[in-house]
């Protein structure tokens, strides 16, 4: 896979991920502290920042962004600084599964659409060190939203992250890493279809006109456009689930 092509085109989205404001707010909501207070806040996984940026208006917390590409980082940042931010979010550049955070370090960890990258339940076993006790961590998690699948997805998705699960299997995962579960929701289809998809769909052209149609960038625009197929096909029997869990105090 190429890297830098695949950033390229992920990087004039507003969102690497399915998602809305309206999930993150809500995800939000579910957690019961004061969000007026100067509160430390992690987004792992932050892309360009989304999740971050709402954040920051919602709440008054301080934001450590981290990411592995600068190249998503340094949007953020740009954004960050347009809108008054600066103060407020400072962005990392690190590999989710090497993070060098104190322990205790933050009230809340945030993590959209990122955490499969180094598996959910080694995500959570790992980040939980970083939160204060009785700090709070929200999570979306590709979840299976039906015990019983087509084939065909069943398939593309065993090979493509095995530790996809029911929303069951999710919670069940959030218990054994020491979590209390304070709440979950799904992602409606909206969040994928209007919010990520369908803007992602408009860039394509751009895209591979940017890169002489190379086969790299073609095939790219061949595997996001099989996910679009799959998705869009299959929508009744996954999404992400939106996890809000609590580490014991
Ligand atoms: N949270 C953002 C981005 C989700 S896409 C949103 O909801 O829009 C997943 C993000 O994880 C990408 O920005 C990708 O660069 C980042 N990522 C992938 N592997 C990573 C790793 N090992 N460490 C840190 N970030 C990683």
């Amino acid at each position: 896979m190429n890297f830098e092509l695949l950033v390229d085109f992920h990087l004039d989205g507003d969102r690497q991920g399915p998602g809305s404001e309206s999930s993150t707010l809500r995800a939000l909501d579910l957690i019961p502290i004061d969000k007026t207070q100067p509160l430390q806040l992690a987004d792992i996984g932050c892309g360009t920042g989304a999740a971050a940026l709402m954040l920051a208006h919602h709440t008054n917390a301080h934001i450590t962004a981290v990411d592995l590409f600068p190249a998503f980082l340094h949007k953020l940042e740009e954004s960050a600084r347009s809108m008054g931010l600066t103060d407020r979010i400072e962005t990392v550049e690190a590999s989710m599964e090497e993070l060098t955070f104190s322990n205790g370090q933050f009230d809340i960890i945030w993590s959209e659409g990122a955490i499969y990258n180094m598996g959910f339940r080694n995500g959570l076993a790992n980040w939980i060190d970083f939160l204060k006790p009785g700090g709070y961590m929200a999570v979306s998690e590709i979840s299976w939203l039906t015990d019983e699948r087509p084939k065909a997805i069943e398939t593309h998705w065993n090979e493509a992250y095995p530790e996809i699960g029911t929303v069951a299997q999710k919670r069940q995962a959030i218990e054994e890493a020491g979590y209390t579960l304070i709440g979950d929701f799904v992602l409606p289809p909206s969040d994928w279809l209007n919010n990520y998809y369908g803007p992602m769909q408009e860039r394509i052209e751009g895209f591979l006109d940017r890169h002489q149609h190379s086969a790299d960038a073609r095939a790219i625009v061949a595997e996001e456009r099989k996910e679009v197929t799959l998705y869009a096909t299959y929508q009744d029997y996954l999404s992400y689930g939106f996890y809000v869990m609590q580490k014991p105090s």
